[in-house]
């Protein structure tokens, strides 16, 4: 069985602020990412575990190269490093069983969740997919239906699963956080939360191999509005393939076809693009 995993940071038990996770800041930064190794770790012991025979992880957070890759568990591959065409999914094609979204995060539209935000939050202010808001895993989600691929674990705090649940009817939701705040949550202590995980990962797998694990089930055809910060971002936007304006501060992006990876590539022209227009 193949497994892929998109992880993330800000979903990690005991991370509440930037600093713990924002590469080149010291020690926060250290021990945010000895955290997520743990967690990323546990997540593959997991798999292992419910019968993973090859696991790819995509590094989906900041730099992307959050990881020490001799720390690795499992022999998993390891994606890392910046610019990649599809960003938190990239590597994900259609011989994968399996994915994981690890130590994610709620959208930056909806309640407090730690860190939230939905990819870069200088630019976006919401994202809805056919009128529903989401968040990244539900952006995300866009490339998994595309590939059918079913979302099987998400880890993070019950914001995110809230978020994730319409498009991860069968996943193992792993709640690492209570969010109070978007800076401040009750936290597992990481010792339970990895064994969640890795419980979690395990089970996640059988459930799999059981036939028991929809994919996301996007109704095509499908369409991606986002808010942006700013007008001018707005007008950027157009830019992208597929791309209309609805309103001062609003896009629309349609494949014209059920094709979702193109949506989702547009939508990741406007993340590159729409920042040429200035911060705000
Ligand atoms: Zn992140």
């Amino acid at each position: 069985m193949k497994v892929w995993i998109s992880f993330d940071m800000e979903g990690v038990a005991g991370i509440v602020d930037w600093e713990q996770c924002t590469p080149g800041s010291g020690e926060p930064y250290n021990l945010g990412r000895a955290l997520l190794q743990d967690e990323v770790n546990a997540a593959i012991d997991g798999a292992i575990a419910g019968g993973a025979t090859e696991i790819v992880l995509n590094d989906s957070h900041s730099t992307m190269s959050n990881l020490d890759p001799r720390r690795i568990a499992g022999g998993a591959q390891y994606i890392s490093g910046r610019l990649k065409p599809l960003h938190m999914m990239q590597g994900l094609d259609d011989s994968f069983d399996a994915i994981f979204f690890v130590a994610y995060h709620g959208a930056i539209s909806g309640r407090p969740s730690a860190l939230s935000h939905s990819y870069n939050p200088e630019l976006f202010s919401a994202a809805r997919i056919n009128g529903e808001y989401v968040g990244e895993s539900g952006i995300n989600a866009l490339v998994a239906q595309h590939y059918g691929v079913p979302i099987a674990l998400v880890t993070g705090d019950a914001i995110t699963h809230d978020d994730t649940r319409p498009f991860a009817a069968g996943a193992v939701n792993v709640v690492t956080k209570e969010s109070i705040t978007r800076f401040s949550a009750k936290n597992l202590h990481p010792t339970t939360s990895c064994r969640l995980i890795r419980e979690g990962a395990e089970r996640a797998l059988k459930k799999v191999a059981g036939g028991d694990m929809p994919t996301p089930g996007i109704e095509l055809p499908a369409r991606l509005d986002l808010e942006m910060q700013t007008s001018d971002m707005a007008e950027l936007a157009t830019w992208a393939k597929g791309t209309t304006r609805t309103g001062d501060r609003t896009v629309r992006v349609e494949s014209g076809s059920d094709n979702l990876l193109a949506i989702f590539e547009s939508f990741m022209a406007i993340n590159y693009l729409a920042r040429a227009a200035g911060g705000r």
